[in-house]
């Protein structure tokens, strides 16, 4: 089982001529399989993970490691992160002009799994899996995330999620400006791919409320740069009654 873990990690960032230090020692390990929710107030730091894992070269990592089963993931060139099993869907989803979604999707799979899936089942994949996720068949010819709605780019991280299965795939706030109904097919397509036992997710949100449709296996409350507390779903109960307050005000909670 693929194991990624993240020790001590301290991220900064440049802005206006300085550098401000951002992450402040996040530690964290997830597994093949499991389901982790990443749960904070705006601005603590949850994409600046997001980012730092995927290698955005905004992000300055000033120490600590990242590895997956011990492979510095760090020092991997991104493409070599989607090879080695990674998974990064970020917050605002950059515009690929005249690529497809289906070539983009094939190219993705070719890299992934070392060579091109065969034309005939791979159309048969992608079909079976964008019904699922209930989208138009159109779609497949649209140019990604090229005037794709809020929904529609959600949607189309969860198809990658499916058709490209990798080892650990880091979500982030893949729940925000969805209306009901995409909230449950997204929250779906997550399960499906944890009912699989092959995927570990990192899912990283502002909200409770994805965690009606998706139960974490680990919630963890991220504050003022690190991870501050750890549990069981029944943390995201308590975050969703009493909110970040407790986590944020004052000193630095220790733990
Ligand atoms: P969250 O995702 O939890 O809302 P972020 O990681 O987006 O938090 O931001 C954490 C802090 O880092 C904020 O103060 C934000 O302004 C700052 N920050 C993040 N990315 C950048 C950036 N690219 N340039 C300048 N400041 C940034
Ligand atoms: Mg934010
Ligand atoms: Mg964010």
């Amino acid at each position: 089982m693929a194991t990624l873990e993240i020790r001590d990690l301290h991220v900064s960032v440049e802005a206006d001529n300085s550098s401000k230090e951002i992450l402040k020692g996040v530690d964290l390990t997830v597994k093949q399989g499991e389901t982790h929710a990443i749960m904070g107030p705006n601005g603590s730091g949850k994409s600046t993970l997001a980012y730092s894992i995927a290698g955005h070269p905004k992000y300055t990592i000033t120490s600590g490691t990242v590895t997956l089963d011990g492979e510095d993931v760090l020092a991997m060139s991104v493409d070599e992160r989607a090879r080695a099993g990674m998974f990064l869907a970020m917050q605002y989803p950059v515009e690929v002009p005249g690529v497809s979604v289906s070539n983009f999707l094939r190219t993705s799979a070719t890299a992934i799994r070392g060579e091109a899936p065969k034309l005939r089942t791979w159309v048969k994949e992608v079909k079976t899996a964008m019904e699922t996720l209930q989208m138009d068949p159109a779609f497949a010819e649209r140019n990604v995330n090229e005037g794709f709605s809020g929904g529609e780019k959600k949607r189309h991280e969860i198809l990658q999620l499916e058709l490209l299965k990798p080892k650990i795939a880091i979500l982030d706030e893949t729940d925000s400006g969805l209306d009901v109904d995409a909230l449950r097919q997204v929250s779906e397509g997550v399960n499906r791919v944890h009912a699989s036992g092959e995927v570990g997710t990192l899912l990283i949100t502002h909200y409770t409320r994805i965690l009606r449709y998706i139960k974490p296996d680990f919630v963890h409350v991220f504050a003022k740069g690190r991870i501050v507390a750890s549990g069981g779903p029944e943390l995201a109960d308590k975050l969703e009654a009493e909110g970040y307050e407790e986590y944020t005000k004052g000193a630095p909670v220790s733990g």
